[in-house]
């Protein structure tokens, strides 16, 4: 019997995700502090009771972490960056353990001078969770996801066995288990390739459109105008803010000229997202230039009688997105009428989609092309109405042509997602994974 060296609980305590909106109460709560921890967690079936499901932060939305009477394992404790180095194919990539947070690893990156492309708001995921997972951001000179910027991972298989796949030595393979959630492994190392560092500079506004089309068209002509693109959309009041993302160059340090503006935004920012947009006034400065990982952020976990952020996330290609707008409208419009609720706003995000090679299942892989995210945010995740929003709006999402997400993407039904049955082991498959299986 192989040890188990890290911290376990299971006297029936219960666990929550960031917002609150989930909780589950596993036999067995497992923090490894080392692979073989991992390895012995998936061996011994007697102790650690299956379904074993990994997670990092608990900071997704969804019933993703939820394993009752099953063995969680948290990789919180696995959160090293190992170093910077060259890959077989020659590239710099950054080899980093599963647990790392999203931010601590932007700022070790930042103080080497190098970057990922992918720096989204959320600093708090882990890149166990980003590398296997959905995600989305608009990036400069990037697709727009994490696993994209993957090239190899190490994980621990369903028989315990620790193993390192790679893009250039298992291509379909490899590119099939960054599709996975988990399902076919627990990722505890990955490769990730890194670019020399650069500025990015930012003009933010809010503007106001006369209709749901002319907010298309609006949102289109920002985009147009700019590298990268960040909409806030206020859809009842046909307003959005908008974060105009331009390349500015080579460099990792937010310029001493940009202080104290920049702070001040990325304050202001991390708490309109903390808060779900309730109640936060953002600055609107103009000819920011700044390093974006100074923007990534780490949220305080809420209580229940705090504003915070919940949301749902919804792909849709970008030739819809007039469409989207505009029956999104009418549908926001309509529930508002009945119910006197509107959620607080929607994200929009634009990503760059790769060949369906590089990205087989799920998100992003309906083959080359742009995608954009449509997202209802709220400030409180138990309000009924949000609730029921979100189920409603997700039928018409999904009759849109929209994919959604099992971690990103909230109450959703056998048949509305199809997670390929050869990207899962019983070993690691959930009840709440289970339904999606095909
Ligand atoms: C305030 C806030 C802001 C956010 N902003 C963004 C944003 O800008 N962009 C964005 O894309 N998302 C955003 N999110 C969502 C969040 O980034 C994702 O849900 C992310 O996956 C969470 O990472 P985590 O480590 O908390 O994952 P967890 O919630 O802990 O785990 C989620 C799932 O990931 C899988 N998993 C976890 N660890 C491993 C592992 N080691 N090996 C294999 N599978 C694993 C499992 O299926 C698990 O159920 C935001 C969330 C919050 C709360």
């Amino acid at each position: 019997m192989q040890n188990f060296h890290g911290l376990l609980e299971n006297e029936g305590r219960a666990y929550s995700n960031w917002g609150l909106s989930r909780a589950t109460k596993p036999a067995v709560y497992a923090e490894p502090i080392s692979y073989s921890d991992v390895q012995a967690v998936v061996r011994d079936t007697r102790r650690f009771p299956a379904p074993v499901s990994p997670v990092g932060s608990m900071a997704s939305v969804t019933s993703t972490i939820v394993n009752d009477g099953g063995t969680m394992l948290c990789t919180r404790k696995l959160d090293d960056v190992i170093g910077l180095e060259r890959d077989e194919t020659g590239r710099q990539v950054v080899r980093v353990q599963a647990g790392c947070r999203l931010k601590k690893l932007n700022m070790w990156l930042q103080a080497r001078g190098v970057e990922l492309p992918f720096q989204a708001e959320i600093g708090e995921a882990s890149v166990g969770s980003v590398a296997v997972g959905d995600t989305k951001e608009s990036s400069l000179d990037g697709p727009g996801y994490f696993s994209a910027h993957v090239v190899a991972l190490t994980y621990v298989d369903d028989k315990g066995e620790l193993r390192t796949i790679s893009d250039h030595k298992d291509g379909a393979a490899f590119h099939q288990f960054k599709c996975s959630f988990g399902l076919l492994g627990i990722v505890v190392e990955c490769q990730v390739e890194v670019r020399p560092a650069t500025l990015c500079r930012s003009d933010i506004s809010i503007a106001g459109f006369v209709s749901p089309e002319d907010l298309a068209a609006g949102l289109l002509r920002a985009r147009g105008e700019c590298d990268a693109l960040l909409a806030i959309v206020f859809l009842h009041q046909l307003a959005s803010f908008l974060d105009q993302r331009h390349k500015a160059g080579p460099g990792s340090v937010t310029p001493a000229a940009s202080q104290p503006a920049c702070d001040e935004f990325r304050v202001a920012k991390r708490l309109a997202i903390q808060h779900g947009f309730e109640g936060v006034e953002v600055p609107q400065p103009k000819g920011l230039v700044y390093s974006r990982a100074d923007l990534v952020n780490e949220y305080w976990r809420p209580t229940a009688d705090e504003r915070r952020l919940d949301f749902q996330y919804y792909e849709h290609d970008l030739s819809q997105f007039t469409r989207v707008m505009v029956e999104s409208y009418k549908f926001t419009k309509a529930f508002q009428d009945e119910t006197g609720y509107v959620p607080n706003g929607w994200a929009t995000y634009f990503v760059n989609r790769p060949d369906t090679a590089k990205k087989p299942f799920g998100l992003y892989s309906s083959g080359k092309g742009v995608s954009f995210s449509f997202d209802s945010f709220c400030s409180n995740p138990a309000d009924p109405r949000w609730v029921r929003f979100g189920k409603e709006y997700n039928k018409l999402a999904l009759s849109l042509g929209g994919n959604v997400s099992p971690i990103q993407t909230q109450w959703l039904q056998r048949g509305d997602l199809e997670i390929p049955r050869m990207l899962a082991r019983p070993r690691f498959t959930t009840k709440y994974y289970e339904q999606f299986l095909d």
